[in-house]
């Protein structure tokens, strides 16, 4: 019965994606499944052992004290922006060319987000730009390791220290990925990680923060619980009273126990996870430099790429939006990743403008992301790479 069924679940996923390669697809097997199952069995499907043990084992993995499981990479950014506790109205520093959520987290918070300026090869914040935008209002730099390459994390600390600002990771690309030989997870006072679908493990929704900081962490348990000094467990029993304080203004971003089940068995597969991604970026790697008018990724030595994007750069006299439209049609889905933040009329409103974002504009204007997850075939990519070959024709002249 249940094989009948993965069967059936295996063939649907597969002709969905023959006719629409999606940019990001998550890989879920019967053992995740089961586990998940004997979760929703037990007693505890919130708040229970399956969370602490996927923390334990995240942390593990990345090499930090603690790690801090949520219910999304946003929340995880929020709690860790919010433990810092940076007064209102500081400015915070960092990249426009992210997703909405490194940014809107700051404004939760009542900080101003300050955008510098990207390295236009590898699309990260440049710590020369960093510099140009400290005034006495900054207190905090926030980097994003884009596509899962890690910024020039070395100059960006040595700015911090000099400066006395505290430093927060968006590595929601990051997972895996390796600066100067150490995995990313304890380079900044707090690192965030998203699990939604696309990334490289998944809980369907959730996210987490690592820390070496055992202040922050305890802060952030609070935080993502109402602000409450007292956990579930401390709660719960003959013994236990009743009485907790809430000490900040906390949220529920509580993850559920099933989600975490299924973590810990996505984090298990982690190593295979990232050798499958490392394969489709060697087979592009090999394939689109054939192709005139376009730029394959550049990855900087000191670093482990966790490819959690793979784009490619059209050259100025090739239309991206209309290479776009082609490759779609072609039932191709690529993505242009990111619209720089301050793009967006909510941003606009508060007064951001572009200026000084050059590269961010040109980067923009050129970008393309091609599917990469770990579950293209063969087939894909070549059907893939010739859809570019094709497209890119089409787009000159
Ligand atoms: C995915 C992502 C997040 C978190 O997103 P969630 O969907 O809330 O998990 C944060 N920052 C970046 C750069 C991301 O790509």
């Amino acid at each position: 019965m249940a094989e009948a069924r993965a069967a059936c679940r295996n063939v649907e996923i597969a002709l969905v994606l023959m006719q629409f390669i999606p940019y990001g697809h998550q890989s879920i097997d019967e053992e995740d499944i089961k586990a998940v199952v004997e979760v929703l069995k037990g007693d505890w499907i919130t708040t229970g052992p399956n969370v602490e043990e996927f923390e334990k084992e995240l942390a593990n993995y990345v090499g930090a004290e603690h790690a801090i499981a949520v219910n999304s990479g946003t929340s995880a950014l929020d709690i860790a922006v919010g433990c810092l506790g940076l007064g209102p109205g500081s400015e915070v520093i960092t990249t426009p060319f992210t997703f909405v959520a490194s940014s809107n987290c700051l404004l939760y918070n009542n900080l101003k987000p300050v955008f510098a300026d990207i390295d236009p090869k590898t699309f990260n914040i440049d710590p020369e730009k960093i510099k140009e935008k400290i005034t006495p209002k900054t207190k905090a730099i926030l980097y994003v390791d884009y596509a899962g390459q890690p910024c020039r994390i070395d100059e960006i600390k040595e700015i911090a220290a000099e400066h006395d600002l505290s430093l927060i990771e968006d590595a929601a690309h990051a997972l895996g990925a390796e600066y100067k030989g150490k995995r990313v997870g304890s380079f900044a006072d707090v690192t965030e990680f998203s699990f939604h679908p696309v990334k490289h493990i998944t809980t369907g929704e959730g996210g987490a923060v690592t820390t070496d900081n055992e202040e922050l962490a305890e802060k952030m348990r609070m935080l993502r619980n109402h602000g409450m000094d007292k956990s579930v467990k401390d709660r719960f029993g003959k013994d236990a009273g009743y009485v907790y304080d809430i000490r900040m203004l906390g949220r529920n971003y509580r993850i559920t126990d099933f989600q975490c089940a299924l973590g810990l068995k996505q984090l298990e597969k982690i190593g295979g996870f990232l050798k499958k991604r490392e394969a489709v970026v060697e087979a592009y790697n090999e394939r689109l430099p054939n192709i005139e008018g376009i730029t394959i990724p550049y990855v900087k030595e000191d670093v482990k790429h966790s490819w959690h994007l793979y784009n490619i750069l059209l050259d100025k006299n090739l239309n991206r939006d209309k290479f776009f439209k082609l490759m779609r049609t072609k039932g191709i889905g690529v993505n242009v990743l990111y619209i720089p933040i301050h793009k967006f009329s909510l941003y606009a409103k508060l007064g951001y403008d572009g200026e000084g974002l050059q590269n961010t504009s040109d980067i923009y204007s050129r970008i393309i992301n091609l599917p990469l997850h770990q579950e293209l075939s063969k087939e894909d990519l070549d059907r893939i790479c010739s859809a570019v070959e094709e497209c890119i024709g089409e787009c000159k002249g």
